[in-house]
């Protein structure tokens, strides 16, 4: 027994859990168990040839010191000009601030914010650390009910309807994890409209997914709206997308009133990223971009492939995700828990899945699959589902 006083904060600080299942489901692959992992949210491709040179280079021609905290300024000079090609939007390259990947700037943006008697909106089902976070800095967290009827998508109604004098935040996640949803304009359109009756109300807009579309879907980004910008954080990053998961990069363009603030928090948290990952994410945004369409094809191959195969098997139904790499079926049909589907399909189908729950209370009935695995491998995991209902 330990007879040290951890700080009360610590017991408020959720998990991903997908981390949990990759674990479990590394374990058992190593009892020598055949293992097919829908579980993980990364990409299963390697990052592409010019972008590793790029970082090996700048590594070989010196670059081993700090960089500036906020990023080096080629690379937030890219990443401002990549915003403006992709969303036609202005973004000074001041406002850029460089981080290890997609969580620092959720976990800076809730911090920021987030204290006790505030109120943060975030979706549910959603990414987990959301909630995680907002809990762990005092907050009281209060769910978008995402709900399968609606494609996933935020109801702009809804969220406008839950603001209150103490809602500092809300967080939006178009496409999304876990459900591959994509919210139309129209819904963001009313949504940004909505807030102009609310102008204390920050908006962290993740749109870590936002070159992961399917079927023509448009990405609308919340820097196409002008209104906001005083009060935007937009969160981006290069992990999904140049499939970088382990290089940690990412990005947030930050207003005037906060850039200041997120800067100091790197400085008190890692100091940079590390210089030879920043090269080759300004190799990634600067060079070209046939390897990214061509895991967008194989992704969008699999998401036909696995969508059908899902709603193939009895007491399952899988709506059509527009966007990210997740199939979020519903699963009720089994009689299952989400929790139970998620034990049973690993321990006796040999296929890790993340329940529904673990992306929140409104999660239950679902199971989360990531088809960020080959065609063959989806295959064979849904014919060993078949077998086990
Ligand atoms: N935002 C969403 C919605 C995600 O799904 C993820 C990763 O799964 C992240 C952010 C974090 O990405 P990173 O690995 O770059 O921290």
């Amino acid at each position: 027994m330990s007879h040290l006083h951890f700080a009360d904060s610590l017991s408020r600080l959720g998990t991903e859990s997908a981390f949990t299942v990759l674990a479990r489901a590394q374990a058992l692959a190593a009892q020598g168990h055949d293992i097919i992992n829908l579980g993980i949210g990364q990409p299963d491709f390697q990052t592409p040839d010019h972008i590793v040179e790029a970082g090996i280079k700048a590594l070989r021609d010196g670059h081993h010191g700090y960089t500036p905290a906020n990023g080096i300024p080629a690379l937030r000079e890219a990443v401002a000009a990549d915003l403006h090609t992709r969303h036609g939007a202005e973004v000074n390259p001041d406002n850029v601030v460089v981080v290890p990947g997609g969580k620092p700037t959720m976990f800076f943006a809730v911090l920021m914010f987030g204290e006790p008697g505030a109120e943060i909106m975030y979706p549910d089902p959603g990414f987990p650390i959301y909630e995680s976070v907002i809990r762990y800095s005092g907050a009281t967290p209060v769910p978008i009910a995402l709900r399968e009827e609606n494609g996933f998508a935020f109801d702009a109604e809804t969220v406008l309807a839950q603001i209150t004098p103490k809602t500092r935040l809300i967080i939006i996640n178009s496409p999304a994890n876990p459900t591959g949803g994509v919210t139309p304009r129209a819904e963001v359109d009313k949504f940004v409209a909505g807030l102009a009756d609310h102008p204390y109300v920050a908006v962290l807009s993740d749109e870590i997914y936002s070159r992961m579309l399917y079927d023509g879907r448009e990405h609308v980004s919340l820097l196409q709206y002008p209104e906001i910008r005083d009060r935007l954080i937009l969160l981006d990053g290069w992990s999904k997308t140049y499939a970088m998961t382990g290089w940690r990069l990412g990005y947030a363009v930050w207003p005037d009133a906060a850039v200041g603030h997120a800067t100091r928090l790197c400085i008190n948290d890692h100091s940079c990223v590390n210089a030879a990952s920043q090269y080759a994410g300004l190799a990634a945004l600067t060079g070209p971009q046939d390897a990214v369409d061509e895991m967008m094809r194989h992704f969008d191959d699999r998401r036909r492939l696995i969508v059908k195969a899902l709603n193939s098997l009895p007491g399952l139904r899988c709506t059509d995700p527009g966007g990210a790499f997740y199939a979020f079926p519903n699963i009720e049909g089994t009689g299952m828990t989400s929790a139970e589907a998620q034990d049973r399909f690993l321990d006796e189908a040999g296929v890790a899945t993340v329940a529904g729950t673990s992306f929140g209370h409104h999660g239950e009935g679902y199971l989360r699959f990531s088809y960020a695995n080959s065609a063959e491998n989806i295959e064979t995991a849904i014919e060993r589902i078949r077998a086990l209902l």
